[in-house]
């Protein structure tokens, strides 16, 4: 088995190689280095952002899994149009608005269990590698000066526009674009480095005073961090074009050598069905989502489900069904803790090979997570009916947790921590009698609806033999 994962580039599905070569074994390869472009540090993080932001995340946890060794890097975009832009409108320093904003990104990446990575620079900590490479560029004859700013003159880069497959006639040299943002349809020559406008910030560079265009900030970051070629570079498909095009025209144009080996892009997110805007009050930002009491387990587990390259419906439906399936692991777990004893079953090891073997067949087809959930559920599935028929010991239940806990490396949103439910319970066992007497009543209507309303306070209830058992949701 080998992991497979579609590049842009290239528009095929390619086996993952670090450093290039294919090796028989996985352990041989050098770490697998990859950048993932990062927040722009102007405001709250969105749960569309947050997608892909998962995403980089699952990308890692996986390689890992496989057994693949990871240097990545997720930079902090904290010099740009938007930032300067709202600073200004806030009156605060760049540094005072960007550091805000900043600190409550990672705090929403600890919320979902976003993995810590290997670097996170900033932009404005990388001003000297910039430079380095607008020199190269200068010297090879592809920027030129207008107005103060410096523009990359894409007709002299060859190879422009074959990430997002541009089409020649569309490409219209010595026009000019000062904006970090355009479409596809103003292809021209774009900001590597700007003039400050009034009341903005700078920095003293051989070219003048100027501050940086957005684009050159990520081939910066990369070149101090990686110095070569790296393997992966990640994105959401709006970054194909403009900005991860002028990244390779830029770093290739100085160094030439290969910028990126696999280029891979996350598809957008929707809300319920449509584009997210403010105007349609559609837009989430993380913390709305928990304030409205949603949880942020079901949060991740929602925005794994669907394939990075397909978007993603998101609703607050979605999260009610998420909430589902958790409650089905969670149900999983409580049960085999409570087995003790009991006769082996001679099946088991066969089992967990076979849902991992399975897992990993579907997950290395171009990490195709929602073919993995499913192995993972039909699991669940078994284990309960296995469990039912009495035949998991003690120390098979503690194999399968073990198992799970494996599999939760990749997942991430099962054993994840959550900020304490502060059960009162007394409150909770007074609950319980009510929906014991509701049972005995033949009321399940009113039964289940008290399990319904203990399960989204994060306590779950298991009904054995001796009465009714709770717990709170991991
Ligand atoms: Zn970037």
């Amino acid at each position: 088995m080998a992991l497979k994962i579609y590049n842009t580039l290239t528009r095929s599905l390619e086996e993952f190689a670090p450093g290039g070569v294919i090796k028989e074994n996985i352990k041989d390869y050098p770490p697998a280095t990859i950048y993932s472009c990062g927040p722009t540090v102007y405001g709250f993080a969105h749960i569309g952002n947050f997608r892909a932001f998962v995403f980089n995340d699952l990308l890692r946890r996986y390689l890992k899994f496989r057994g693949f060794t990871v240097n990545h890097a997720m930079n902090i975009t904290d010099v740009d149009d938007k930032t300067i832009n709202k600073s200004i409108e806030e009156g605060v320093s760049l540094k005072e608005y960007t550091e805000k904003y900043t600190d409550i990104f990672y705090q929403d990446c600890k919320t979902l269990n976003i993995e810590t990575v290997e670097h996170n620079p900033k932009a404005t900590e990388s001003i000297d590698e910039m430079i380095n490479i607008l020199e190269k560029i200068d010297k090879k004859g592809m920027l030129y000066k207008r107005d103060d700013s410096l523009y990359f003159d894409i007709s002299k880069f060859s190879s422009y526009g074959k990430l997002s497959r541009l089409d020649k006639r569309e490409i219209r040299p010595g026009a000019r674009y000062d904006a970090d943002e355009y479409e596809k349809n103003d292809v021209r020559d774009f900001a590597l480095w700007k003039a400050p406008k009034e009341g903005e910030p700078h920095w003293d560079t051989p070219f003048g005073k100027g501050r940086p265009g957005w684009h050159i900030e990520c081939s910066a970051m990369i070149r101090k961090i990686f110095g070569s070629t790296i393997d992966i570079h990640t994105g959401g498909v709006d970054l194909i074009f403009p900005h991860h095009e002028n990244e390779i025209a830029q770093s290739e144009a100085a160094y030439d050598e290969p910028f990126v080996r696999h280029w891979i892009h996350v598809e957008h997110l929707l809300v319920n069905g449509s584009k997210m805007s403010k105007s349609q009050g559609n837009f989430y930002t993380l913390r709305d989502l928990l304030e409205m009491g949603n949880s942020p387990r079901s949060i991740r587990h929602l925005l794994l489900t669907a394939h990075y390259r397909k978007q993603l419906n998101f609703t607050l439906e979605g999260i009610k069904q998420s909430d589902q399936a958790l409650a089905r692991i969670d149900n999983l777990l409580l049960r085999l803790e409570h087995i003790k004893g009991g006769k082996d079953n001679p099946e088991l090891d066969t089992i967990l090979e076979k849902m991992n073997r399975n897992f990993i067949e579907s997950v290395d087809n171009d990490l195709n997570i929602s073919g993995g959930l499913g192995v993972f559920f039909e699991f669940v599935h078994l284990i309960n009916t296995l469990i039912s028929e009495e035949k998991i010991s003690g120390e098979d239940a503690a194999k399968i947790i073990k198992a799970i806990e494996n599999i939760d490396q990749v997942f991430g949103f099962i054993f994840m921590e959550e900020p304490s439910s502060n059960v009162d319970e007394e409150r909770i066992n007074s609950l319980i009698e009510e929906r014991l007497n509701a049972k005995k009543e033949k009321n399940f209507q009113r039964a289940d609806e008290i399990r319904l309303m203990l399960e989204n306070k994060g306590i779950i209830l298991e009904d054995t033999k001796d009465g009714t058992r709770w717990k709170e949701k991991r």
